[in-house]
């Protein structure tokens, strides 16, 4: 009776529902079954998002909006092969506890929460869907340790309806390097030279790409992906993630 009325996926949905009530992502407080945006209102209330003014290149905001959108002391003097950066949110508590608890302990419930917040972000959807959506590729083993590529799920949890375009079999990372964390910026480019190769180049001449990572921290390993990227032909090369750190800093 129950089935004919609502459906296995309802049914199951329910049945996880009850087995497994929603948590807040980052303090895991309970929060109401049928909640779809997991952060509890004490945690949504400190998401910081992204806003304007921002570097008109990396996307780092700028405290006062005196100046406006300019670029900022970095990116006068970096030279970086994408062309824009852009952020949903400050990688900072809660989103820095929830992306841990989506990447380390694989609490899958956080995509449709990230997927939420990229649709509630007008700004950042202006230019969107690019010709080609390229996750940020972990090396073979890394993935088998993880059994994911947080930067796949992510992509497909911002562009639902461009399937087609989200290619994760183009750009591949072909050597393991180290993780960045912790490493000085030299050391952190050094990590990352020659990590990754294009694949299918005929796709990519005269294509745009956006490149979707989890966090902008340096910006040192989306830089190197888009730097291959464009030795293959790319016209430009934008990245995408869904946090990013307040200061670059080296
Ligand atoms: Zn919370
Ligand atoms: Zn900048």
């Amino acid at each position: 009776m129950v089935l004919m009325k609502t459906g296995l996926p309802e049914l199951i949905n329910a049945l996880k529902a009850l087995c497994f009530p929603p948590v807040c992502l980052a303090c895991k407080l309970a929060l109401p079954a049928r909640r779809e945006f997991l952060f509890c209102a004490a945690c949504a209330e400190r998401i910081e998002t992204i806003v304007e003014p921002l570097c008109t290149c990396c996307g780092r905001p700028f405290p006062s909006a005196a100046g406006g959108n300019h670029l900022c002391s970095l990116c006068l003097t970096n030279i970086w092969h994408f062309s824009q950066a852009r952020a949903l949110i400050l990688y900072e508590d809660p989103v820095r506890q929830a992306i841990h608890s989506f990447k380390y302990s694989g609490k899958m419930a956080a995509l449709h929460t990230f997927g939420l917040l990229y649709q509630a972000n007008q700004r950042i959807q202006k230019d969107h869907p690019p010709d080609l959506i390229l996750p940020v590729p972990l090396h073979g083993k890394r993935l088998r340790e993880r059994g994911f590529n947080q930067a796949l799920l992510l992509a497909q949890a911002f562009f639902p309806l461009h399937r087609p375009r989200i290619r994760p079999d183009i750009l591949m990372r072909t050597r393991a390097t180290t993780p960045q964390t912790g490493l000085s910026g030299d050391d952190r480019r050094r990590n990352v030279r020659k990590a990754f190769e294009v694949r299918e180049r005929q796709h990519l001449a005269g294509k745009t790409v956006l490149l979707v990572d989890d966090v902008f921290t340096t910006g040192t390993t989306v830089n190197e992906c888009a730097k291959v990227l464009r030795q293959a032909g790319c016209l430009e090369v934008r990245v995408l993630t869904l946090a990013r750190v307040r200061e670059m800093g080296e």
